[in-house]
C-alpha cells in the first residue's frame, strides 16, 4: 500500500449501504437465527403441534415436518436462511430429524449469546462447540445398539417412531410394516456384504377418499390413467407390454408442406394414406407381440380405434417418471422408434383395473425377470391428510433404509441426548481454558430435546429433566421420556428407536450452522439492514430484527 493512501479514509461502500459490527452484528444474527429455530420447536415429538402454512397464492399446507415448515415460510433474512439450510441438509442426508437439528442449532446460539455476554470470544466458543460436537458424535457410536438388519421388529419400530405425530398414528403398525416391506424389496447386498437400499425404486402414490388403513404395497407400478378407448380390455393375467416414447400419430413430413387438394378424390386419397399409416403402426404393435401399450406421447383417435379393435389396451401421455418406473418393474426397454421395436423390448405384466379409483395396477408377471420397483399406495380421507401422510412416510422410508444400511440405532425420547449431555459434560473437565464453558454450553443445548418433548406434551420440563438426569447418573443410558404417560422409561424397550446416523448428522449440521453464524462479526448490507425484506419498519431492539424478519412475519401471520 502506498504512503499516500494510508491515513486517508477510503470510502468503499455505497451511500445506501449499512454496516453492523461486532456485538451488534452478532446479536442481530443470533436473534434472526433463533427466531427461526424457535418457530419449529412446538412441532417436535409425537405430541408436537402442526403448523398451517398459507402461501401467497392461498395454498394451504398443514404439517409437522420441520423442513417443510421452513421451506414454506417466506423467510427473507440471510442469517435465518442459514438455519433453513440446516433443515435442508438434514433432510437430504438423513431424511428425518430436521426439527431436532434446527432446534439444537437455535439452542446452541442462545447459549452462545450468554457466553458472549460474559465476554468470551467467539473463537473460543466456536472451538468449544466444535470439540463437543466431535465428542458427542464419537459417543453416539459407543451408545448405539448394533442391530441385525434382517430384524423386522426393530425396523418397524424405527419406522413407527419416525411416523408418530405425522398423521400416521392410527395405522402405525400397518404403515410401519408396509415401509419395512418396501425397503426390503429394494435392498440388495453389495459385493462387500453391505446392504444397499435404492429408494428410487420405491414409488409413492397417493389416493384420497379412503382411510389410511387401506394403504397398500404393490410389487409394481400404479398408473393413474384411463384406457384411451372404452372398448379396450383392462385386465390381463399376463400381458406383453410395450413402452414407447414416440407418439402414435401421423408423421408430419414437413412442417412447411402445404396440402394442395384440387378435387374430392385427392382429399380422399390423402385421408386414406393417413389411415393407412396409422393402420400400419397398429399392425407393427401387434406384430411385435404387444397386448398393452404405454405411450408417453399422444395416440391418434383413429389409431385408438384400431388398437381397440385388435384388443390391445393403450394408455397415452403416461408420465416420463412412470415410464422409467415401468421399465424397471417389467424389465422392459423404452422404445423410441416403433420401426425398430423388438419382442425382447417388451415386458411381461399382470394388469388390473381399479374402477373405483381409476387406476391401473401393473405388476411384473415374469418370474425370470428381477423385480425392481414397488409402489406404496397411500390412502387418506382428504388431500391434506394424504399430503402429511406422504411426508411422514417419506421420512420413515429414509430412516428405515438408513438403518438397514448402517445397522446402528439409538433410544429416542430424549434418552440419547441426555446421555450425550452427561458424557460431554464429563469430557468438558478435560478441556482447558474458555473452551470448557462452550463445551458445557453444548451439553446444555443437547438437553433441549427432552425439555421440548416434555413441554410439548404438557409436562414440566424441569422436573422431567431432573428425573432423566438422575436415571442416567444411575447408569441407565436408555432412560427417556414416554410422552404418552409422562414417565421416564427405557425408551428402547418401549419401541422408541431412532437411527444413529440421523442423530450424528443432526449434531454436525446444527454445530456447523451455529458456528457459521458466530464467525460473522461484520455485516455489510447493500441497503437498509433494518428494512431489507420487510415492508414495515421493524424498529425492534436487536438491530432491526423485526424488519429483517418482516417477510416471515407477513407470510406466517401470527403463528409463531
Ligand atoms: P424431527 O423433525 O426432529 O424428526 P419429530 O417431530 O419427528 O422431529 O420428533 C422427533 C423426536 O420425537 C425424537 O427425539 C424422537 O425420539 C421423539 N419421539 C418419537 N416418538 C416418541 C415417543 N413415542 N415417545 C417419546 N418420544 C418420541
Ligand atoms: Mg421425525
Amino acid at each position: 500500500m502506498s504512503q499516500r493512501m494510508q491515513g486517508q479514509p477510503m470510502i468503499i461502500l455505497g451511500e445506501d449501504s449499512q454496516r453492523m459490527k461486532d456485538q451488534d452484528a452478532q446479536s442481530h444474527n443470533i436473534s434472526a437465527a433463533r427466531a427461526v429455530a424457535e418457530s419449529v420447536r412446538t412441532t417436535l415429538g409425537p405430541k408436537g403441534m402442526d403448523k398451517m402454512l398459507v402461501s401467497s397464492m392461498g395454498d394451504v399446507t398443514i404439517t409437522n415436518d420441520g423442513v417443510t415448515i421452513l421451506q414454506e415460510m417466506d423467510i427473507d433474512n440471510p442469517t435465518a436462511e442459514m438455519i433453513v439450510e440446516v433443515a435442508e441438509t438434514q433432510e437430504d442426508e438423513a431424511g428425518d430429524g430436521t426439527t431436532t437439528a434446527v432446534a439444537i442449532a437455535g439452542e446452541l446460539l442462545k447459549n452462545a449469546e450468554d457466553l458472549l455476554e460474559q465476554d468470551i470470544h467467539p473463537t473460543a466458543i466456536i472451538k468449544g462447540f466444535h470439540l463437543a460436537s466431535a465428542k458427542a458424535r464419537e459417543e453416539i457410536d459407543d451408545i448405539a445398539v448394533d442391530v441385525d438388519t434382517d430384524d423386522e421388529e426393530v425396523l418397524r419400530k424405527v419406522a413407527e417412531t419416525s411416523m408418530t405425530g405425522k398423521g400416521a398414528e392410527l395405522n402405525k403398525e400397518l404403515l410401519g410394516q408396509l415401509i419395512v416391506d418396501a425397503v426390503r424389496a429394494v435392498t440388495v447386498e453389495a459385493d462387500d456384504g453391505s446392504n444397499v437400499v435404492d429408494l428410487d425404486y420405491v414409488n409413492i402414490e397417493t389416493q384420497t377418499g379412503r382411510s389410511s388403513g387401506e394403504s397398500e404395497l404393490l410389487r409394481g407400478a400404479v398408473i393413474d390413467k384411463d384406457p384411451v378407448h372404452p372398448d379396450m380390455p383392462d385386465t390381463f393375467e399376463e400381458a406383453k407390454a410395450l413402452l414407447i416414447d414416440e407418439p402414435i400419430e401421423i408423421e408430419e413430413t414437413d412442417v412447411e408442406a402445404e396440402l394442395q387438394v384440387d378435387s374430392p378424390d385427392q382429399l380422399q386419397q390423402f385421408l386414406d394414406s393417413e389411415e393407412q399409416q396409422l393402420r400400419q403402426k397398429v399392425e407393427q404393435i401387434k406384430d411385435v407381440g404387444a397386448d398393452v401399450v404405454f405411450c408417453q406421447k399422444g395416440i391418434d383417435d383413429l389409431a385408438q380405434h384400431f388398437l381397440a379393435k385388435e384388443g390391445i389396451l393403450a394408455l397415452r401421455r403416461v408420465k416420463k417418471s412412470d415410464m422409467k418406473f415401468l421399465r424397471e418393474v417389467l424389465g422392459a426397454s423404452i422404445v423410441s422408434d416403433l420401426d425398430a421395436a423388438q419382442p425382447t423390448d417388451l415386458g411381461t405384466a399382470s394388469i388390473r383395473r381399479d374402477e373405483a379409483d381409476e387406476l391401473f395396477y401393473v405388476e411384473n408377471a415374469d418370474d425370470d425377470v428381477e423385480q425392481h420397483g414397488v409402489t406404496l399406495l397411500l390412502r387418506g380421507s382428504t388431500e391434506h391428510v394424504v399430503d402429511e401422510l406422504k411426508r411422514g412416510i417419506g421420512d420413515a422410508l429414509d430412516v428405515v433404509s438408513q438403518t438397514v444400511a448402517d445397522g446402528r440405532v439409538l433410544a429416542g425420547g430424549g434418552a440419547v441426548e441426555v446421555e450425550l449431555a452427561r458424557r460431554v459434560r464429563d469430557y468438558a473437565d478435560s478441556v482447558s481454558g474458555r473452551e470448557q464453558m462452550a463445551v458445557e454450553a453444548f451439553a446444555d443445548a443437547l438437553e433441549l430435546v427432552p425439555r421440548v418433548l416434555a413441554e410439548n406434551s404438557g409436562l414440566d420440563a424441569i422436573d422431567t429433566l431432573v428425573d432423566l438426569r438422575a436415571a442416567h447418573a444411575d447408569d441407565d443410558p436408555r432412560a427417556g421420556l414416554d410422552v404418552f404417560t409422562g414417565d421416564v422409561v427405557d425408551t428402547y424397550e418401549a419401541g422408541v428407536v431412532e437411527p444413529a446416523h440421523a442423530k450424528e448428522q443432526a449434531l454436525s449440521s446444527a454445530t456447523e450452522a451455529a458456528n457459521l453464524v458466530l464467525k460473522i462479526d461484520d455485516i455489510i448490507a447493500a441497503g437498509d439492514l433494518s428494512t431489507s425484506g420487510g415492508e414495515e419498519e421493524g424498529g425492534a431492539p436487536g438491530g432491526g430484527m423485526g424488519g429483517g424478519m418482516g417477510g416471515m412475519g407477513g407470510g406466517m401471520g401470527g403463528m409463531m
